[in-house]
């Protein structure tokens, strides 16, 4: 069983997402692993520890033509290497830390005419077959095919028995790649500007624990104060725009003169809808379904897709879009130079009047349950929580967990990094717990109690 890994470094490491798919290859009995990452020369040595678990090649795919490709560029070049290859499975994780769009696996495997599974959680081999869970259902991959995977395992330490091997840099003299779809050339999205975002602060106010759970009571019917932040709105249009479900249409409507709203198509219907009638842009929500369908979109039609976005604004007739970018800490505005622009919009995916959400700080998860019954709301958990093994990962709120949709978020024990608070910022009211006051989730919230998780757990046996 010959299986590549994708991998994209991030800050010298690989992420959670690359990780499992890497450690899902190394447990397939028999696998033979290669690891593929296009990426710049100095990530060479971390790719070269690779082999020391038991990876049997790790191919570098590096030339300056590449430099500041965009996901369809790098689907592409990704392509061109597989192209002369043989593998029977080609595993991705989930999304890169930096770009986090999840786009070039299922890009990848557009460019292939291969199946592609998001999703991943395990896989088996069968008969030719690749049997698959994934978060919400069994389904079967004819091979070859790309698997995406989910965090499901922690990747493996090396033996120390195990021996370095080598790395293979291969350039455009091997890949050979068509120069004008590689790089800035072939890549028809634009970040135009990135900046630091203080989006999503409020003023604190602190309470006593005592006053927590009145609180909560309370603002789940309090009057809604805050309206969600856009992009400044320069009255301009677009002609016609298209929009997959309610909530896309909503935040698409004010930049199009005529917005349609359009039913989950397939691939190909929706392709040949497009040739047809030439839409601006096309919008999808950030769910399974846009994310699938609008990166394989983007491999057939070869056009820009932004992934992601959470504001659109259009200014001398070019639609900018904009979302979190380098894991969540600033804003990038992107344009897209090819029609259609295609994006995938965030909507909001873990929705409830009341969310009760724990971090590392909190040390029995059951508190957390069981507030969450007293007050009739769900469980969420920062990543602190998920990665010590208190909540699984579907609770995750965040960047790379889910963005929560709430009347009342109730976060206890949670330290408020960016890259939770960038998921937190359309809750109505933010309340926060936690014993250190200087903490930064308390920038972020609405009312704050400076206590210990063990004092609210006293309030619950009272
Ligand atoms: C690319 C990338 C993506 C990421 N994606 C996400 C994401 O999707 N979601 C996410 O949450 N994070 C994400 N992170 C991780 C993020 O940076 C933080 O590391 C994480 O949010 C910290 O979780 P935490 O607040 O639970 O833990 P910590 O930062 O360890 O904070 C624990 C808090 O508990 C408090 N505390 C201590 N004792 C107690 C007590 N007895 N009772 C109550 N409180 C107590 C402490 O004062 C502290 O503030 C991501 C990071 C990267 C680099």
């Amino acid at each position: 069983m010959k299986i590549a890994v994708c991998v994209k470094p991030f800050e010298g490491e690989l992420t959670p997402f690359d990780a499992s798919a890497l450690e899902e290859a190394l447990c397939v009995t028999g696998s033979e692993v290669t690891v593929v990452s296009m990426c710049p020369p100095s990530c060479s040595d971390m790719l070269r520890r690779l082999t020391r678990l038991g990876v049997k090649r790790v191919c570098l795919i590096s030339d300056p033509l590449y430099a500041g490709s965009d996901t369809l560029a790098t689907a592409y070049i990704l392509s061109k290497f597989f192209e002369k290859e043989n593998f029977d499975a080609i595993f991705c994780g989930r999304q890169s830390s930096d770009g986090d769009t999840g786009q070039t696996g299922i890009g990848l495997a557009a460019n292939l005419g291969y199946e592609c599974v998001t999703g991943v959680m395990s896989v088996v081999f069968s008969d030719g077959a690749a049997l698959v869970s994934t978060r919400t259902e069994e389904t079967e991959a004819r091979l070859p095919a790309v698997l995406t995977f989910e965090r499901t395992k922690e990747l493996r330490l090396p033996s120390i028995f195990s021996r370095l091997g080598e790395t293979e840099t291969l350039d455009n003299t091997v890949i050979r790649a068509d120069a004008s779809r590689c790089g800035l050339k072939g890549s028809p999205t634009r970040v135009v500007r990135s900046f630091e975002r203080d989006a999503g602060r409020r003023k604190c106010k602190f309470i006593t624990p005592d006053k927590l759970l009145p609180l909560i009571e309370r603002l789940k019917t309090a009057p809604r104060k805050r309206v969600e932040e856009q992009a400044p709105d320069s009255g301009e249009k677009l002609g016609l725009v298209w929009a997959v479900g309610d909530e896309v249409y909503n935040k698409a409507k004010h930049i199009a003169e005529k917005c349609e709203k359009l039913k989950k198509y397939d691939v190909l219907t929706l392709e040949r809808m497009i040739r047809a009638s030439d839409p601006d842009a096309v919008f999808f929500g950030s769910d399974t379904y846009g994310k699938v369908t609008s990166s394989t979109l983007q491999s057939r039609l070869r056009t820009g897709l932004c992934a992601d976005v959470t504001s659109l604004s259009v200014e001398d007739g070019t639609l900018y879009m904009f979302r979190p970018a380098r894991g969540g800490k600033v804003y990038a505005e992107i344009k897209c130079v090819t029609r259609p622009a295609l994006a995938t919009v965030r909507v909001s995916e873990s929705r409830s009047d009341v969310i009760i959400s724990g971090g590392r700080g909190v040390r029995d998860f059951d508190l957390i349950e069981r507030l969450a019954e007293r007050v009739n709301g769900t469980v969420g958990a920062s990543r602190g929580a998920v990665d010590r093994g208190s909540a699984p990962y579907e609770r995750q709120i965040g960047l790379t967990g889910k963005k929560a949709s709430a009347v009342v978020y109730v976060a206890i024990g949670i330290s408020g990094a960016v890259q939770h608070t960038c998921a937190i910022e359309d809750c109505e009211f933010v309340v926060a717990v936690n014993p250190d006051k200087s903490a930064r989730i308390f920038d972020y919230a609405d009312y704050g109690v400076v206590a210990a998780s063990e004092d609210i757990e006293k309030l619950l046996s009272q």
